[in-house]
Parts: C-alpha cells; structure tokens; sequence
C-alpha cells in the first residue's frame, strides 16, 4: 500500500494510506478537530514553485484547478502525494469565505425548488456575504424573498452532503445548452478548455458548476441571511436580459450574525447623508448638480469651525497661509505632469479668446509658484505654505456620495519646500500634527498605509525609477524611526511619487484615505525649483505635499457619522438652545441670550407659541447639547434649568457659573 507524507503547520508529520481525506488527516489528530473543521489548506510537498500562479477570483471560481500552487480543498478530497496540510476552522477568516459560498448554493438550491423556471448566473462569496445572479423573466418580490430565506433553512436542516462530481466538458455543454442555461453556458466555455473534465457539485438534487470548494454539507451553513435584491443586465450590456441578484450573508455564529445586522442598524442611524437631511447641514440641488453639495447655515458652522481649528494649529507649527485661484492655464498642468498623468480625473478644459483654462484638480503647481516668487536661501527653508485650497476633481457619477465623495472639494493641503537632509523631521512634524488634530477631534481608529506605485502602470505613474525608491525608502526610513506600523498597498500612489496615506474605518470596517503626506522628488524638478545653499551654490528642494484633515467634505461627513449628528460642544452647530417657559419669559430669555452669545456661545431662542415639551423635544431631535429653561424662579435668580444632552435635567444654576464652566468645556474640546 502507497503511503503519503502530510506535513502540519507545527512540523510535525504524518504518514497515511494514499487516498486519505484531510477529514481523515484532522480526525487523526483529534476527533474534535475533526469536527471542528471546515475545510483544508493544501500544498503539494513537490510543487514547482513557478507553478502557484495568482487566479482571478472568477477563474478561481470555475477555472482549472491549479492543485500545485496553495490551495483550499474540500475536507473530503481523496490525497495522493506528499502534502503540507492545514485544517481551517471557525478560528480561520478563509474558512468563513467557504462557508458564505456554499451559502450561495444553498440560496441558489432554494431558489430553484421554489421557482424551478429560474437560470443560474454565479454565486461568489463577497466581503460582507455572498450572492447569486439568477435570470426569471418575474422580478423576485419582497415576499419572495422571505419564502426564500425560509426555504434556505429547511435544505440547511435537511444536511445535504456537498459532493463533488466530474463531467465530460462536451457532455455538460449539451446539458447546459438544451436547458438553456446561457449562464452556465458563458461561464463553462469561458473557464475550462477543451479537453478539460468539468466540475460539479452536488447537494440532494441540486447540481451547480463549480470548483469548490464546499463545507461537507449545507448543515454547516449555520448563521445566515438573506440581505437585498437588485438588478444588473447580464455581462453589464443593456442589450442583455437583466439579472436578478440576491444578496445575503452568513456568520460562523447566530451571535456574529446579530452584531453584524446591528452593525448595520448602527451604520443607518448615523449616515451622514441621513443626518445631513434631518440636521440641516448639506443639501444637494440636482439644479446645481451632482457632487456638489451645498454647505446650510449649520453644516457651514461645522466647517468654519474646522477650518479655524486647522489654520490655528497650522500657524502654531510654522506655515504661512496664502490664496491662489482655483483655475489655471493647460500649460501649467502640462508642465506639472497633471495633464499627462491625472487628465482622466480633471474636467474638460474651457476655451477662451487666446487661451486654454481648466479647473484645478490639486492646488500643487499654485503653492510652486509662490515659492517660486523670490529667491531662497537655505535659511528660509522648510518653506511651509498651505491653504484651504479649492479644487475640482471629475469623480464618476457612480462613484459620488454626499459629502464624503464630491466634485468641488476644499483640501487642508499644504506644500513644504525642503533640502534632503530636513525631510525626516518635516515628515515626523506633520505625522505629530495628524495625531494632535486626530487627538482634538476625537478620531481613533486608523491606521497607516505606504501607497506604492504600480509599476506595470506607465500611462498612471511618472517613469522614473530612481526617484521612486528613493521616496519610498524615505517614508519607510521615517515610519521606522517614528515606530509606527503600516501596511503596504500597490498602485495608490500618487502620479509623482509614493504616499503614506492614513486611513480611518467607518462603522462597517470600510476604510478610506483622510490624511496623506507625500515625499516628492518629481515636481521640484519639472518646474526646476532651487534654493542657495551654504556653499553658495543653486540647489534642488524636495516637495512634502501634505493634508492633515482631508478635505472639509471628506472629514465632516466623518465626524457626522462618528458623532451620530451628537457633536462635542466646540463643534456643534448650536450649542445651547434656550426654552422660555411661557411668552412671559421671553424677555428674560433674550437678555440670557445676549449674555450667551458675548461670551461668544452658539445659541438658539425658541420663541414660538408651543408647548415647553415640544420645544425641548425640537432641540433634543437636533441633539443640541445644552436645552436651558427659563420660568419665573430663573428670572428672578438670573439662573437657568439645564438639561444635558444624554444627561437629562440637571437642575437650576446661576447663568454666570453655567458660562464659565461651557467656556470651559470648548477651550478643552471635552465630549461634553
Ligand atoms: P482618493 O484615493 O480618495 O480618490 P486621492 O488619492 O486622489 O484620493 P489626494 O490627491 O491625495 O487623493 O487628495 C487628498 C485627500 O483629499 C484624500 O486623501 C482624500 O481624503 C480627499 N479627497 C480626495 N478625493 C476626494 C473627493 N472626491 N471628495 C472628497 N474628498 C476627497
Ligand atoms: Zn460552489
Ligand atoms: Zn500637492
């Protein structure tokens, strides 16, 4: 009898019968591993290493298996040479992949006892879940979809074993073909080659072309949901039928598939597009357009505040603030690299009489030209200029999203003119800045990330490979130094040079780039930038393009998500809402008011003939973090009755000592 070596993670090595299962491979090491698993890791112990090559998620779908590279196999996958094996389980995130793919076989094998007419298109695991695309000439209904979901669970409780199957490709073409499963029919011609066998899987009646792999049977599918319908033309082209893709999501546990629903709940409640409608901040008029949003009294607030806040931490660290327009000649984004390298992203050009002006898409070659504006010496540098700089960027429609992707955005951007040898404490500078305004705001989860150029993208990047180690070796030197830990990502560089991007999570885990700082070689170059040395000589400055709080668009649709629309006292829009008990008080309501707003408090007066009730329960809807009342005990005291945001009343205090302590509370930017 043949033996196999199988080699675990720890070492260790086992040798059984050929033949034997991973499932065989686990019980052997502990029946509870046994039942534990999900499904295996496999790598051949003889593989050629030039054999593991990288399949796209589709090909790795349906394509030939490519058994010598790493892979995941089913738990029932008869072994036949020496492998390195590990057995995945609950512990695993590749796992849960497996268990979300075959959750689409189980919606798929539902799908069509419930409504046998319908044709398969593809069922991946996502992220978040999973999918499947189905073809039926009537649109799937709500209802539907509960009978659906309900049907799920029964062929989840009927246990159904996944058994793999191999056909001759000619034979499951035909079958494809009279069933007219046009789908299937794409996919086996698309993925598998001639004299190729295909794979299917089965589970009780329900067959579906696939290459796996499957937890051992739909039982394992134990946490699920089914989440969305929507609608896509086959293959994206309007001239084809349109599919029906149901959407769901499976969890190892009912537990994890709770708090991820209630995730979602949570990521509802503080949408900022949602909040931004009920609060009163932005607007978007389909007068003016898409991406363009209009900033109302309150949001402005919001902003002005954190453009304030930002100039004011920025004239601490040494910048100098200036204005420049936000358009400029062709030329000076031909000669800035722009033109050639970020055009796809700029809007069209406009024509006047003798020239050619286009919007600016990046504030960069503006801030060049001021330094440029006299000579330097190098005791002038680091140069620091910065600016609330206005730019406009043509995002796909598509990809637009209230505040937090637009069209027209103002970026806290500013440029540092350097020699080499002040690059690391500039970078250090800045990163301390992020941390200090991060600190302030209250942001706290974020992480970095070094955003490398792709360098098979030549139309995207700048050719020059010199300068690109070079910049990138100066970001990792001076993320080592600081001791900060990041990650590396190909290809979201800038055109000029690599980036070390920040990037903050949003309820769901969904990242997004808010600070970046860029070490550039490329742009003192073009535009020949120069400073006199020591040595009296012309020499060239390095650029540190950098913004702290991203554009005001970008990071106000974070705070409003962070804060739920509850903003800490130095960032809410009103601060303190006033509520005379009758139109008796009144009077006295508005000499606190004046009171209030010398000393320089944002408040509100509801002065109309309403209930006292209804006007507390106005301000607490707009989550206003302070609601003073005022009856005939305040006035004759000169006090106030406070009631705190998510505190509720707190009683009656002199109107004096309520000032200073609020004072207080924004000098500090406490919560509140
Ligand atoms: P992204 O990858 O998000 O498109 P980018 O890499 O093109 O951004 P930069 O040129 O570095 O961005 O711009 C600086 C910052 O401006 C970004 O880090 C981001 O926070 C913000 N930003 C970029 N595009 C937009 C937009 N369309 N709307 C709002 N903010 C934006
Ligand atoms: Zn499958
Ligand atoms: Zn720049």
């Amino acid at each position: 009898e043949k033996l196999i070596r199988v080699q675990l993670p720890d070492g260790s090595e086992k040798e059984l019968p050929a033949g034997s299962t991973p499932l065989d491979v686990a019980n052997s090491i502990s029946p509870r591993l046994g039942a534990a698993a999900i499904v295996a890791r496999i790598k051949p112990l003889n593989a050629s290493a030039t054999a593991a090559a990288e399949d796209s998620a589709e090909a790795a779908m349906y394509g030939a298996e490519n058994t010598h590279a790493e892979h995941l196999a089913d738990l029932s996958t008869p072994l036949n040479e020496d492998v390195s094996l590990q057995v995945l389980t609950e512990k695993d995130p590749d796992a849960l992949k497996v268990v979300r793919h075959s959750a689409a076989h189980v919606l798929a094998t539902a799908v069509l006892e419930l409504f046998p007419e319908t044709k398969l298109g593809h069922g991946p695991a996502t992220d978040s879940g999973f999918f499947y695309d189905f073809y039926r000439p009537t649109p799937f209904t709500p209802e539907d979809l509960k009978l659906i979901e309900g049907r799920m669970a029964e062929v989840v409780a009927r246990d159904e074993k996944f058994v793999r199957e191999w056909e001759p490709r000619e034979e499951g073409l035909a079958q494809f073909k009279a069933g007219n499963d046009f789908m299937k029919l794409h996919f086996v011609e698309k993925f598998t080659k001639p004299d190729d066998e295909i794979s299917l899987y089965r589970n009780g009646k329900f067959v579906d072309f696939c290459r796996g792999p499957h937890v051992p049977s739909t039982g394992r599918v134990k946490a699920f949901k089914v989440m969305s319908l929507s609608g896509a033309y086959w293959l994206g082209d309007e001239k084809n039928p349109q599919l029906q893709r149901i959407y769901g999501t499976a969890f190892f546990s009912r537990k994890d598939l709770d708090e991820y629903l209630e995730r979602i709940e949570d990521a509802k409640r503080r949408d900022h597009r949602r909040l931004g409608k009920e609060l009163e901040l932005f607007t978007v008029s389909e007068e003016v357009g898409a991406g363009l949003p209009l900033w109302l009294p309150k949001g402005a607030t919001i902003r002005r505040l954190l453009e304030e806040y930002i100039l004011g931490l920025e004239r601490e660290m040494g910048y100098e603030h200036v204005y420049t327009p936000s358009l400029a000649k062709v030329d000076l984004y031909v000669r800035s690299g722009h033109w050639a390298h970020y055009h796809e992203d700029m809007f069209p050009p406009m024509d006047l009489e003798t020239e050619q002006m286009v919007l600016r898409p990046m504030n960069c070659p503006h801030h060049i030209l001021v330094y440029e504006s006299k000579l330097h010496s190098y005791r002038d540098l680091p140069v620091r200029l910065a600016e609330l700089g206005t730019m406009y960027r043509y995002e796909r429609s598509g990809a637009l999203s209230g505040l937090s992707r637009v069209r027209c955005m103002t970026l806290n951007d500013a440029h540092i003119f350097c020699s080499p040898d002040q690059i690391k404490e500039e970078f250090s500078n800045v990163m301390k800045l992020v941390e200090r305004a991060y600190r302030d705001l209250g942001i706290t989860k974020y992480s970095y990330r070094l955003s490398l150029r792709d360098p098979a993208n030549k139309e995207k990047y700048v050719d020059n490979d010199e300068m690109w180690e070079l910049g990138e070796r100066v970001l990792r030197e001076a993320m080592d130094s600081l001791g900060l830990p990041y990650r590396e990502s190909k290809g979201d560089a800038a055109f000029y040079g690599p980036k070390l991007d920040i990037q903050l999570a949003d309820v769901m885990g969904h990242e997004e780039t808010y600070s970046t700082v860029q070490v550039d070689f490329h742009l003192p170059s073009q535009f020949e930038l120069k400073y006199t040395g020591a040595d009296g000589n012309p020499h060239r400055p390095v650029m540190i393009h950098r913004a702290i709080v991203s554009t005001m668009e970008r990071m106000v649709s974070y705070l409003i998500e962070l804060y739920a629309g509850a903003f800490p006292l130095w960032l809410a829009p009103v601060q303190i809402g006033l509520v005379p008990i009758s139109e008796r008080h009144l009077e006295y309501a508005k000499k606190v008011q004046q009171q209030l707003q010398m000393a320089g408090m944002r408040v509100e007066l509801d002065s109309r003939n309403e209930k006292m009730n209804a006007k507390i329960r106005d301000f607490t809807m707009q989550k206003v973090p302070y609601v003073l009342i005022m009856g005939d005990k305040e006035a004759e005291a000169n006090a106030i009755s406070v009631r705190t945001r998510g505190k509720g009343d707190q009683g009656s205090q002199p109107l004096d000592e309520f000032i200073v302590k609020s004072k207080k509370l924004v000098e500090e930017k406490s919560a509140q």
